[in-house]
Protein backbone atom coordinates (compact mmCIF):
# COMPACT_ATOMS: atom_id res chain seq x y z
CA UNK A 1 0.00 0.00 0.00
CA UNK A 2 3.00 2.37 0.62
CA UNK A 3 5.01 1.51 -2.60
CA UNK A 4 5.91 4.24 -4.51
CA UNK A 5 4.37 6.51 -2.41
CA UNK A 6 6.32 10.06 -0.62
CA UNK A 7 4.93 12.06 2.43
CA UNK A 8 7.22 14.91 2.90
CA UNK A 9 6.58 17.20 6.08
CA UNK A 10 8.56 20.69 6.11
CA UNK A 11 8.56 23.87 9.08
CA UNK A 12 10.74 25.94 9.89
CA UNK A 13 12.62 23.96 12.37
CA UNK A 14 11.44 24.34 15.86
CA UNK A 15 7.37 24.29 15.10
CA UNK A 16 7.71 20.35 16.41
CA UNK A 17 7.47 18.75 12.95
CA UNK A 18 9.96 15.98 14.18
CA UNK A 19 8.31 15.40 17.11
CA UNK A 20 5.04 14.68 14.97
CA UNK A 21 6.98 12.80 12.33
CA UNK A 22 8.93 10.17 15.53
CA UNK A 23 5.24 10.10 16.27
CA UNK A 24 4.03 8.46 12.83
CA UNK A 25 7.09 6.11 12.40
CA UNK A 26 5.63 4.66 15.53
CA UNK A 27 2.28 3.12 14.51
CA UNK A 28 2.37 0.03 12.92
CA UNK A 29 -0.62 0.34 11.47
CA UNK A 30 1.27 2.85 8.89
CA UNK A 31 3.49 1.26 6.20
CA UNK A 32 6.28 4.25 6.56
CA UNK A 33 10.21 4.41 7.15
CA UNK A 34 11.97 7.58 7.64
CA UNK A 35 13.94 9.22 4.68
CA UNK A 36 17.74 9.25 6.41
CA UNK A 37 19.08 12.35 4.50
CA UNK A 38 22.43 13.44 3.62
CA UNK A 39 24.60 16.27 5.72
CA UNK A 40 27.87 17.81 5.60
CA UNK A 41 27.25 19.23 8.79
CA UNK A 42 28.56 18.12 11.89
CA UNK A 43 26.33 15.86 13.89
CA UNK A 44 24.67 17.84 16.56
CA UNK A 45 23.88 16.01 20.48
CA UNK A 46 22.86 12.49 20.72
CA UNK A 47 22.61 12.01 16.87
CA UNK A 48 23.53 9.01 15.19
CA UNK A 49 25.40 8.34 11.81
CA UNK A 50 22.81 6.36 9.69
CA UNK A 51 19.90 7.03 12.15
CA UNK A 52 19.27 10.53 12.23
CA UNK A 53 22.06 11.44 8.81
CA UNK A 54 24.85 10.31 6.31
CA UNK A 55 27.21 12.46 7.56
CA UNK A 56 29.72 13.32 4.78
CA UNK A 57 32.89 15.48 4.65
CA UNK A 58 31.81 18.48 2.34
CA UNK A 59 33.92 17.37 -0.15
CA UNK A 60 31.78 13.46 -0.49
CA UNK A 61 28.84 15.45 -0.84
CA UNK A 62 30.08 17.63 -3.97
CA UNK A 63 31.17 13.79 -5.71
CA UNK A 64 28.00 12.80 -5.20
CA UNK A 65 26.22 15.69 -6.58
CA UNK A 66 28.61 15.32 -9.89
CA UNK A 67 27.53 11.87 -10.26
CA UNK A 68 23.99 12.91 -9.72
CA UNK A 69 23.45 10.55 -7.08
CA UNK A 70 20.39 13.17 -5.65
CA UNK A 71 17.29 13.51 -5.37
CA UNK A 72 17.23 16.58 -4.28
CA UNK A 73 20.07 19.08 -2.61
CA UNK A 74 20.57 22.33 -1.58
CA UNK A 75 23.22 24.26 0.51
CA UNK A 76 20.59 24.91 3.51
CA UNK A 77 23.31 27.18 5.35
CA UNK A 78 26.38 28.38 4.49
CA UNK A 79 28.76 25.64 3.50
CA UNK A 80 26.04 22.94 5.04
CA UNK A 81 24.62 21.21 2.77
CA UNK A 82 21.39 18.84 3.09
CA UNK A 83 20.00 16.13 0.54
CA UNK A 84 18.25 13.22 -0.13
CA UNK A 85 19.84 10.31 -2.39
CA UNK A 86 18.21 8.99 -4.79
CA UNK A 87 19.25 5.37 -3.09
CA UNK A 88 17.16 5.95 0.08
CA UNK A 89 14.27 6.40 -1.44
CA UNK A 90 14.89 3.36 -3.56
CA UNK A 91 15.74 0.85 -0.32
CA UNK A 92 12.33 2.04 1.44
CA UNK A 93 10.17 1.60 -2.14
CA UNK A 94 11.85 -1.86 -2.20
CA UNK A 95 10.39 -2.62 1.11
CA UNK A 96 6.88 -2.02 -0.06
CA UNK A 97 6.61 1.29 2.28
CA UNK A 98 6.02 4.89 1.67
CA UNK A 99 9.02 6.59 2.35
CA UNK A 100 8.58 9.88 5.09
CA UNK A 101 10.56 13.29 4.53
CA UNK A 102 11.72 15.67 7.70
CA UNK A 103 13.51 18.20 5.16
CA UNK A 104 12.97 21.68 4.73
CA UNK A 105 10.31 23.94 2.23
CA UNK A 106 12.62 24.31 -0.63
CA UNK A 107 13.79 20.47 -0.54
CA UNK A 108 10.11 19.27 -0.11
CA UNK A 109 8.60 21.10 -2.25
CA UNK A 110 11.62 20.00 -5.07
CA UNK A 111 10.62 16.19 -4.35
CA UNK A 112 6.40 16.96 -4.91
CA UNK A 113 7.41 18.41 -8.41
CA UNK A 114 9.62 15.81 -9.17
CA UNK A 115 6.72 13.04 -8.29
CA UNK A 116 3.27 15.28 -8.09
CA UNK A 117 1.07 12.11 -8.20
CA UNK A 118 2.80 10.35 -5.65
CA UNK A 119 3.78 12.98 -3.05
CA UNK A 120 1.53 14.23 -0.25
CA UNK A 121 3.45 17.53 1.21
CA UNK A 122 2.16 18.57 4.95
CA UNK A 123 3.51 21.82 6.28
CA UNK A 124 3.78 22.07 10.18
CA UNK A 125 3.12 25.50 11.16
CA UNK A 126 4.06 27.13 14.64
CA UNK A 127 1.38 28.77 16.40
CA UNK A 128 3.55 32.32 16.25
CA UNK A 129 6.94 32.96 16.05
CA UNK A 130 7.25 34.19 19.23
CA UNK A 131 6.33 30.73 20.40
CA UNK A 132 8.66 29.29 17.99
CA UNK A 133 11.72 31.50 19.20
CA UNK A 134 11.19 29.66 22.43
CA UNK A 135 11.01 26.37 21.46
CA UNK A 136 14.01 26.77 19.86
CA UNK A 137 15.84 28.15 22.51
CA UNK A 138 14.67 25.50 24.65
CA UNK A 139 16.24 22.76 22.96
CA UNK A 140 19.63 24.35 24.71
CA UNK A 141 21.78 22.79 21.91
CA UNK A 142 22.88 25.66 19.85
CA UNK A 143 24.44 29.21 19.87
CA UNK A 144 22.66 32.90 20.28
CA UNK A 145 24.21 32.63 16.56
CA UNK A 146 22.89 29.15 15.21
CA UNK A 147 19.25 30.42 16.57
CA UNK A 148 19.10 33.87 15.18
CA UNK A 149 19.97 31.88 11.43
CA UNK A 150 17.45 29.65 12.34
CA UNK A 151 14.73 32.38 13.14
CA UNK A 152 15.49 34.33 9.89
CA UNK A 153 14.72 31.38 7.92
CA UNK A 154 12.06 30.29 9.99
CA UNK A 155 10.08 33.82 8.97
CA UNK A 156 10.41 32.95 5.12
CA UNK A 157 9.81 29.63 5.15
CA UNK A 158 6.14 30.41 6.41
CA UNK A 159 5.18 32.36 3.64
CA UNK A 160 5.60 28.72 1.85
CA UNK A 161 2.88 27.15 3.29
CA UNK A 162 0.26 27.49 1.06
CA UNK A 163 2.17 25.70 -1.98
CA UNK A 164 1.56 22.68 0.57
CA UNK A 165 -1.25 19.75 0.12
CA UNK A 166 -2.20 20.17 3.23
CA UNK A 167 -1.17 22.95 6.42
CA UNK A 168 -0.96 21.54 9.83
CA UNK A 169 -0.98 24.23 13.06
CA UNK A 170 0.54 22.89 15.93
CA UNK A 171 -0.61 24.22 18.86
CA UNK A 172 -1.89 20.97 20.94
CA UNK A 173 0.59 18.46 19.77
CA UNK A 174 -1.80 15.63 20.06
CA UNK A 175 -4.10 17.04 17.77
CA UNK A 176 -1.44 17.35 15.66
CA UNK A 177 -0.21 14.12 15.50
CA UNK A 178 -4.16 13.19 14.93
CA UNK A 179 -4.59 15.28 12.08
CA UNK A 180 -1.25 13.83 10.95
CA UNK A 181 -2.15 10.41 11.01
CA UNK A 182 -5.89 10.43 9.44
CA UNK A 183 -4.34 12.52 6.51
CA UNK A 184 -1.73 9.78 5.70
CA UNK A 185 -4.01 7.13 6.30
CA UNK A 186 -6.38 8.48 4.15
CA UNK A 187 -3.55 9.24 1.31
CA UNK A 188 -2.26 5.61 1.76
CA UNK A 189 -5.64 4.21 1.10
CA UNK A 190 -5.71 5.85 -2.49
P1 LIG B 1 19.07 20.40 11.00
O1 LIG B 1 20.46 20.96 10.93
O2 LIG B 1 18.23 21.10 12.05
O3 LIG B 1 19.05 18.91 11.18
O4 LIG B 1 18.37 20.69 9.61
C1 LIG B 1 18.46 21.94 9.02
C2 LIG B 1 17.46 22.04 7.89
O5 LIG B 1 17.80 21.16 6.81
C3 LIG B 1 16.06 21.66 8.33
O6 LIG B 1 15.18 22.62 7.82
C4 LIG B 1 15.89 20.32 7.69
O7 LIG B 1 14.53 20.07 7.47
C5 LIG B 1 16.66 20.48 6.39
N1 LIG B 1 16.98 19.20 5.75
C6 LIG B 1 17.24 18.02 6.35
N2 LIG B 1 17.45 17.06 5.43
C7 LIG B 1 17.27 17.64 4.22
C8 LIG B 1 17.31 17.14 2.87
O8 LIG B 1 17.55 15.97 2.60
N3 LIG B 1 17.08 18.04 1.89
C9 LIG B 1 16.80 19.34 2.15
N4 LIG B 1 16.57 20.12 1.10
N5 LIG B 1 16.74 19.83 3.40
C10 LIG B 1 16.97 19.00 4.43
Amino acid sequence: MGNGKLIVFSAPSGSGKTTIVQHLLKQTNLPLEFSISATSRAPRGEEIEGKDYYYLSANDFKLKIQNDEFLEYEEVYADNFYGTLKSEVNRIWEKGKAVIFDIDVVGGLNIEEQFPEETLSIFVQPPNLEELERRLRGRGTESEEKIKMRLDKSTTELEFAPKFDAIITNDNLEIAKQEAFQLISKFLKK
